[in-house]
């Protein structure tokens, strides 16, 4: 057992987190939310394994990437095979659709995901070890009509979310063709200022020089603010679908900045790159970020067809989102003596099977705490079952907001109740 485990071993690890009841329903309300907007647009969901081989992470997202070089959740296994706590969803998505032959399908390959992924990150606000995104892929569609859809699809489930105060980041990062130029551009640059970069950056300039402007220490901004943007380097083709993506981004009205600092911390992507910010986070202000990864199904050694997606971070998005928990209606049935007990039970089971929410508690109390307990926990009615009532059949039933009590039978008693829950499913 480790030493933190050892001293801490009813507390979750650090960087985790439980969700609780009081805050599962908005995790309910975002996924139900999120799910009906993608299907609208065509997608389907799947779910594939939280582990894989680690070479999947290495070769996908990159060996030299932040997430592959810091942060994975690596270990090996009882069968001596290394494995990976999935970091991102991209390089499971496209390893499945390679597995599973689904570019075959006559359907557009649209997929979305929710889960949890696992970076070994530095935990702090908005940052933890395991995290859950909102995910969606598109396969085989290169059009820049494609990505303006997934940008305006991103940006209608934030409004459906109520998030406001968002900013829409594009750029491009180019591709093989282009890119290279751009890399020996940066690495001269930095040639001349390398003894005052970070070791970080120093490192990137030899790996992937773009990175550079992900560092987050200041002096490293400062060094690199002057050098040219990748927006000048782009070749014809990679210009031209940046200029076409832009043209549909107008089209649906949508509000962007062009940043050409934007390069994404993943080797896969080309050309486009975006990132929808929030002005409320401070540093971990990126609520969803993703691109196009053109080349990394046939770098797995899959068919040569393009890739689109972003990734969205649940936890971060809950930072700026309230979701009115909506006040549930149910019903609290009090008994008085094991016959009124079991009546109770069975009543509940009828009430239940009709769609109505029951609370039955099975430890005998007086009718008083009983009332009081129906309060406390907010129910919407009461039903009262004591020895008389069973053998009259017909029950005392409570309407907990009004105070009002009647006496009813089984029958009338769930036609009121369910009435009296249409007419505040109405209502709500
Ligand atoms: P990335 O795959 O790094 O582009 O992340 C996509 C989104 O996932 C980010 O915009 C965040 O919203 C979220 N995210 C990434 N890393 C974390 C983390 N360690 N904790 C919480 N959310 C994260």
């Amino acid at each position: 057992m480790s030493d933190q485990a050892a001293k801490t071993p009813l507390q979750a690890i650090k960087g985790t987190k439980d969700i609780l009841p009081a805050e599962a329903h908005s995790w309910q309300a975002i996924e139900s939310i999120a799910k009906a907007v993608f299907e609208l647009y065509g997608y389907r969901e799947i779910r594939t394994p939280v582990f894989e081989a680690t070479e999947l992470f290495e070769k996908g997202t990159g060996e030299t990437s932040d997430i592959v070089v810091k942060e994975m959740y690596t270990f090996i296994d009882k069968g001596g095979r290394s494995i990976t706590l999935r970091p991102e969803y991209t390089p499971s998505v496209a390893r499945a659709v390679i597995e599973h032959r689904l570019y075959l399908e006559p359907r557009p390959l649209k997929f979305y995901y929710i889960g949890p992924m696992f970076r070994y990150d530095k935990p702090q606000k908005g940052r933890y070890r395991q995290f859950h995104q909102i995910d969606i892929e598109v396969f085989n569609e290169p059009d820049p009509g494609c990505d303006a859809e997934i940008v305006e699809m991103a940006d209608t489930l934030l409004r459906k979310l109520n998030v406001t105060g968002t900013e829409i980041l594009v750029n491009s990062v180019g591709c093989p063709k282009c890119r290279p130029a751009y890399h020996a551009e940066l690495r001269s640059q930095a040639g001349r200022v390398e003894g005052r970069l970070c070791p970080d950056c120093q490192r990137k300039t030899q790996t992937n020089p773009l990175r550079m402007f992900d560092c987050k220490v200041d002096s490293c901004r400062a060094l690199t603010r002057d050098f040219p943007d990748i927006t000048d380097f782009l070749c014809e083709e990679c210009r031209d679908h940046f200029a076409r993506f832009r043209v549909y981004l107008d089209l649906y009205g949508i509000k962007y900045r062009i940043e050409p600092r934007l390069v994404r911390g993943i080797d896969y992507y080309t050309r486009t790159a975006f990132e929808i910010i929030t002005g409320h986070e401070g540093a971990q202000n990126a609520l969803l970020g993703g691109g196009r990864y053109d080349n990394l199904m046939k770098d797995f050694g899959g068919p040569d067809i393009c890739g689109i997606g972003f990734a969205m971070g649940v936890e971060r998005l809950l930072s700026v989102v309230a979701l009115a928990r909506p006040k549930e209606k149910f019903l609290y049935l009090a008994w008085m003596g094991e016959e009124a007990k079991k009546a109770a039970m069975e009543l509940a089971r009828a009430f239940r099977r009709q769609g109505i929410e029951c609370l039955v508690e099975f430890k005998e109390r007086g009718l008083k705490s009983q009332l009081g307990r129906a309060n406390k926990l907010e129910a919407s009615w009461t039903v009262i079952i004591g020895e008389d009532e069973i053998r009259k059949n017909k029950f005392q039933l409570k309407d907990m907001a009004t105070g009002e009590q009647r006496e009813a039978g089984r029958d009338e008693t769930m036609a009121l109740i369910k009435a009296a829950q249409q007419l505040l499913q109405g209502d709500a």
